[in-house]
C-alpha cells in the first residue's frame, strides 16, 4: 500500500534520510520507533511530500507520489496524517473540520459530507461535540476530531506522528483506543509513536530508526522480547 524505495533526505550537511525502503501491505500496522531525531518524522512528512526528498521514490498504492501539482493533492488525499499538535482550524465547528475537506476535494455535497462526518463523530466518541469549537474541546477530544478529519477522506493509509505525546496522561488511552479499533478494522496505518503498550497490542511490525536509517524491524513480541543489535537494546532500556 505504501511503498519508499531508497528514499534519502539532507538538511543541509545533516543527512537525516538514508537509503530508507520500507514496504507496508495493505491492513498492516507498522510502529515506528526511535531515538529523538532518529528521522521518525522526516520520514512520515516525506511519506505524503510535505517534505520534499533528494533522492528515492515513494509510491501509495501503487502510484508515485508526484513532486507537485494537482495530481499531487489528490494522492495526498489518500494519505491521512495526524500530528502531535492537532491542527483543527480553530474557527471552524469540529463538523466544519471534518467536512471542509471532503466538499473541497473530494466534491461530496454537504448533506452527504455532514452525514457522513457525524457518522465518523460518533465513531470516535465525539458525536455530541460536533457543533462546538475545537478550544472547546478536552486534548483528548480533539485529538479523536482530527482523527475523524483525515479519516473523511476515505485515505487508503494513515499516518500518525507522536499522537498522544501532547496530550495529558488521562486522556491517552481514548485516543489510543480509537487507534486500536482503527488498526482492528484493517486501516493499514503508519504509527510513530513511544506508546509502547500500543506497539505490543496494535502492531503488526516494529520499525526501530536511529541516525536515518531503519536498524532493525520485527514483530512486536521479538522486537521487545528479543532485540537484535545494541542500538535497539539501549534504546529499548530508556523507553521499557
Ligand atoms: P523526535 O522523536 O524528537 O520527534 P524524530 O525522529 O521525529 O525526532 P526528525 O524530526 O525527523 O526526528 O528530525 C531528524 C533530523 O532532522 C534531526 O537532526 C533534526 O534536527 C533535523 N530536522 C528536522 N526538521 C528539520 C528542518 N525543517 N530543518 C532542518 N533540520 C531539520
Ligand atoms: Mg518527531
Amino acid at each position: 500500500m505504501v511503498s519508499l524505495n531508497a528514499i534519502n533526505k539532507h538538511f543541509g550537511e545533516n543527512h537525516v534520510l538514508k537509503d530508507i525502503s520500507l514496504d507496508v501491505a495493505p491492513r498492516e500496522v507498522v510502529v515506528v520507533v526511535g531515538p529523538s531525531g532518529s528521522g521518525k518524522s522526516t520520514l512520515c512528512r516525506a511519506i505524503n511530500r510535505l517534505e520534499t526528498i533528494d533522492s528515492g521514490d515513494i509510491k501509495v498504492d501503487g502510484v508515485s507520489l508526484p513532486k507537485e501539482g494537482v495530481a499531487l493533492a489528490e494522492l495526498r488525499a489518500d494519505v491521512g496524517m495526524v500530528f502531535q499538535s492537532f491542527n483543527l482550524f480553530a474557527h471552524r465547528t469540529v463538523l466544519d473540520n471534518v467536512t471542509l475537506a471532503p466538499m473541497k476535494v473530494r466534491k461530496m455535497k454537504k448533506s452527504v459530507a455532514e452525514a457522513e462526518g457525524m457518522a465518523l463523530l460518533e465513531r470516535v466518541g465525539i458525536g455530541a461535540k460536533a457543533h462546538q469549537y475545537p478550544a472547546e474541546l478536552s486534548g483528548g477530544q480533539q485529538q479523536r476530531a482530527a482523527i475523524a478529519r483525515a479519516l473523511a477522506m476515505a485515505p487508503k493509509v494513515m499516518l500518525f506522528d507522536e499522537p498522544t505525546s501532547a496530550l495529558d496522561p488521562e486522556m491517552v488511552s481514548e485516543v489510543l483506543d480509537v487507534m486500536v479499533s482503527l488498526a482492528t478494522e484493517g486501516m493499514t496505518m503508519i504509527v510513530v509513536t513511544h506508546e509502547m503498550g500500543f506497539a505490543r497490542r496494535a502492531a503488526d511490525r516494529v520499525v526501530f530508526m536511529d541516525g536515518g536509517q531503519i536498524v532493525e524491524q520485527n514483530t512486536p513480541a521479538d522486537f521487545f522480547d528479543n532485540p537484535q543489535t545494541d542500538r535497539a537494546r539501549s534504546f529499548l532500556a530508556s523507553v521499557l
